[in-house]
């Protein structure tokens, strides 16, 4: 069993509220939303961080971000949202498997940088 908490919820070992799924992705809804709409998007396969990518994932990481524009489209993002990856201890990553954060909703969010 893995010890990787996004690795588990692709094996279908704990709950997630998934949004979309195929053979390379998967969408599901953060536990901890900070806006109306906040979901995570992965590659299925075992990726630590941004730090770790290479060449040969550039056609999923295409993809994973063209699918998440796609479904915060259709949930209701009409007027835009916000992208994050946080990378390392630097970027306040907590969660070591590599994940799109997509965060949005009506209102207009706090500015950030
Ligand atoms: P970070 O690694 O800092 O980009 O953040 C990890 C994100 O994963 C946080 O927003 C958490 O709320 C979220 N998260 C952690 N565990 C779960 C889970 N089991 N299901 C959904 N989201 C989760």
């Amino acid at each position: 069993m893995s010890d990787c908490i996004f690795c588990r919820i692709v094996a279908g070992e704990i709950p997630a509220k998934k949004i979309y799924e195929d053979e390379d992705i998967l969408a599901f809804h953060d536990i901890h939303p900070v806006a109306p709409v906040h979901f995570l998007v992965i590659p299925k396969l075992h990726i630590p961080s941004m730090a770790e990518l290479r060449p040969e994932h550039a056609a999923v990481m295409g993809r994973l971000m063209t699918e998440s524009a796609r479904i915060a489209g259709e949930l209701g993002c009409a007027d835009g949202f916000r992208t994050i990856v946080n990378t390392g201890r630097v970027g306040r990553q907590e969660v070591y498997h590599l994940h799109v954060h997509i965060v949005g909703g009506p209102e207009v969010l706090p500015a950030m940088l």
